[in-house]
Order: C-alpha cells, then sequence, then structure tokens
C-alpha cells in the first residue's frame, strides 16, 4: 500500500502555532480509559520532551488561584511534528511539502502540484480543513488562539488566567526550558482583535512586544460526522479537541492512529471506511463530548468576570480537576482516585 502524505508548509512543523503542551500518558488514560498502547503511539512526543509540568495552575478574574495536579511535559511541536513525520517516512510513507490540497473530487486530491488518486483520503489538514468542505463535511465550532515565546526562568507550574482579557477561552503560560509559551485563546463568538488582547496580555506581565503565531481551536467537540468514503478527517478537521483544555495533541494521535489503521483495513480487507466512525467515537467520543457539554455550560459564566470568579470558587479544585479531565463534575457516591490527584474523580 502506498502511503502519500501532503503538506502545503515548506517545513513540517513551522511555524508553530501552538501551546506545546502534552499530557502525559497516565492523565490520557484517566482521560481515555480505553485508550491503550500510549507508549508505542506517544514515543516521539516523549523522546522530543523539554520539561515536565505538573501541575496546572488556574487563576480567576479576581486573582485567586487553584492548584490541579495534572501531568504533562512540554515539546519543541516543530521538531516533534518533524519526528513524527519521519517516523511516516521511516515505515514507507512518502512526505511531499508545499503542496496544497484545493480540494478532493471522488478519490481525486487536487493539489498545485498535481492531482494525486487515492483509494482513502484521510483529511488531517485542521480546522478550517478543505478536504472535509470539498466533500460537504462538517465544520468544527472554532475560536481563535495565538501564542509566542519569552526568555527566563520559569516554575513547572502550566498557569491558565481566566478573564475578560481572553473572553471565553484563556490566557497561558506554560514553562519550557529557559523560556515559556505564552499564549491566548478566546470562544466562538469573539469578533474583535485577538492580536491587541494578545499584546495586552503580554504587557501586564511585563514582556514587551513579541511577535505570535496562531491559528483556530475546536471549541465544542467533534462535528457529527466524520466519513464520507473515500474521505476521513482525523484531528482538529474532526474537532477531536477536549473542549475544557483546548488540547488536541494527543486526541489527534489516538484518532489518527485509528485513521491509519481504517484506511489499511479498507485497503487491504475491503472493510468499509464507515467502522472509523464507530472506532474514534468508541475510543475517545464520550469524554469529548462530555467536556463539550461542560464547555457549554462554562460558556454561560464567560463574559462576565463576577460570576466566572464566582462560578470558579463554587467549582473549587477538585471539580476543576474533573473539568479538565473531561469528567462529569458531579461525583457518585463511590469515587476513583485519579493519577497524583489526591482528589476523587468522577467515573464516567
Ligand atoms: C495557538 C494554539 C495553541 C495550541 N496549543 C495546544 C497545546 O498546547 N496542546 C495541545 O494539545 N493542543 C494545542 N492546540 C491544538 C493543537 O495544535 C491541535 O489540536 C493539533 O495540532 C491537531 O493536529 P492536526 O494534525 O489535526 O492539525 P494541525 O496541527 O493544524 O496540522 C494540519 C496540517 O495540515 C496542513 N494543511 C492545512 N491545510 C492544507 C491544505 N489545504 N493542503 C495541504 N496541507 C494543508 C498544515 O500545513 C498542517 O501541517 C493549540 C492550537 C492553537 C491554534
Amino acid at each position: 500500500m502506498r502511503t502519500l502524505l501532503l503538506d502545503r508548509r515548506k517545513v513540517v512543523g513551522v511555524p508553530v502555532q501552538c501551546g506545546e503542551y502534552v499530557a502525559k500518558n497516565e492523565e490520557v488514560r484517566a482521560i481515555f480509559p480505553t485508550v491503550a498502547e500510549l507508549e508505542d503511539l506517544m514515543a516521539v512526543p516523549y523522546r522530543g520532551k523539554r520539561r515536565d509540568t505538573d501541575v496546572i495552575r488556574l487563576w480567576s478574574p479576581g486573582g485567586r488561584h487553584w492548584d490541579v495536579p495534572f501531568q504533562g511535559f512540554t515539546v519543541a511541536r516543530d521538531a516533534m511534528d518533524q519526528g513524527l513525520a519521519d517516523q511516516a517516512v521511516e515505515a514507507g510513507a512518502e512526505l511531499r511539502t508545499l503542496t496544497n490540497c484545493f480540494a478532493v473530487r471522488g478519490h481525486e486530491v487536487v493539489t498545485d502540484h498535481g492531482t494525486f488518486e487515492a483509494k482513502v483520503i484521510v483529511g488531517a489538514d485542521g480546522p478550517n480543513s478543505r478536504v472535509a468542505k470539498s466533500v460537504g463535511l462538517p465544520k468544527p465550532v472554532t475560536g481563535p488562539a495565538m501564542s509566542c515565546l519569552v526568555g527566563g526562568d520559569f516554575s513547572s507550574a502550566t498557569d491558565l488566567f481566566f478573564g475578560d482579557f481572553a473572553p471565553g477561552g484563556y490566557a497561558w503560560i506554560i514553562p519550557k526550558d529557559g523560556c515559556a509559551n505564552v499564549g491566548l485563546g478566546t470562544w466562538q463568538h469573539f469578533d474583535g482583535n485577538l492580536a491587541h488582547l494578545f499584546s495586552a496580555f503580554l504587557r501586564k506581565h511585563g514582556w514587551s512586544e513579541h511577535h505570535g503565531t496562531g491559528g483556530h481551536v475546536p471549541v465544542l467537540g467533534p462535528v457529527e460526522r466524520t466519513v464520507a468514503p473515500p474521505v476521513i478527517l482525523a484531528g482538529d478537521s474532526a474537532g477531536q479537541v477536549m473542549a475544557t483544555n483546548g488540547g488536541g495533541i494527543n486526541v489527534a494521535m489516538i484518532a489518527g492512529r485509528i485513521a491509519g489503521h481504517a484506511a489499511a483495513d479498507h485497503v487491504e480487507r475491503g472493510v468499509p471506511l464507515e467502522a472509523y466512525e464507530t472506532k474514534w467515537r468508541s475510543a475517545v467520543g464520550e469524554p469529548l463530548a462530555r467536556g463539550a457539554r461542560i464547555k457549554r455550560l462554562a460558556d454561560r459564566f464567560f463574559g462576565n468576570d463576577w460570576m466566572l470568579d464566582v462560578a470558579m470558587r463554587m467549582l473549587g479544585t477538585r471539580r476543576m480537576a474533573r473539568a479538565i479531565r473531561c469528567q462529569s463534575l458531579w461525583l457518585p457516591a463511590r469515587a476513583v482516585l485519579p493519577p497524583n490527584d489526591g482528589e476523587p474523580a468522577a467515573s464516567a
């Protein structure tokens, strides 16, 4: 089976449009309990680890903070993406950069460097997927976000700041080695100037203007349909992002692997591509849907700093920990202890 990877970028992973935060496997297991073989899947991100971060510190608009133990690490996202592309090439795939996909017509992928015919087309082309649009698959609801690197020494905490300076979203400071990834994202209703908000946040924290890069983040979970043979969608194109924290790297890798298997099963054994929809939803669908419901609830408090402050106080550390993990906010009487959290967590 011949596999062709097309990317419009000149260099894979460049520019970086990411906070560069990856959840560790133990957290991914707590969020998506049925997903297995994470060590193998996440080998490249782990190899590119820059720094551990063991706490997510959530700041309310009023300046109060809660520490949620959460095991993550930071990466150089460009190097990580290049490592993943190298892995695919070593396994026999052919990579063609500077190749912009314009449309999909039947089994043909039309690009600025010719038309390619394929038995299966995996649209992993981000939240504004041309592949999805061509075949009439829905687009995820997104909000804009941007980030940059600032120099300095930072603690191992990942700081998330909530308030009207980041309407419907949050600003972040994610520690790396000798620097931090600082960014800001908002919700789907935002129609202002994100760069202005971002500059204001940088100035407030004592940093001068930096050139930020950004993009769009799916903010309300997956789209309703991700298969239109011969096309299947994986990653942001399918909205496979945890709505309560904006993290898409881990989920895109899980769904990407399922997409690869579904494509191979289809080509080699004639298994219908629709099997992909069932498989990825049974692996990550329920927590992602729950995360989207929690985000919709949270959206009622965003837009009013006073209400947001009260809501965060009422939730407290335990429920915020569960929200971050896309777990139900309401605890059953008998709870299970999540890893490194000392707090009870909801079963799904
Ligand atoms: C500012 C920002 C910060 C983020 N921070 C984090 C974070 O810290 N942790 C986390 O887990 N998630 C984060 N995310 C989300 C995360 O980046 C995505 O969920 C993840 O990258 C999904 O991967 P993907 O492969 O689906 O999409 P992408 O990483 O967007 O990759 C899409 C690829 O398709 C290519 N492409 C697009 N259109 C075409 C076309 N027409 N033709 C050819 N190629 C095309 C692009 O060049 C790109 O290489 C962040 C997102 C943003 C915007």
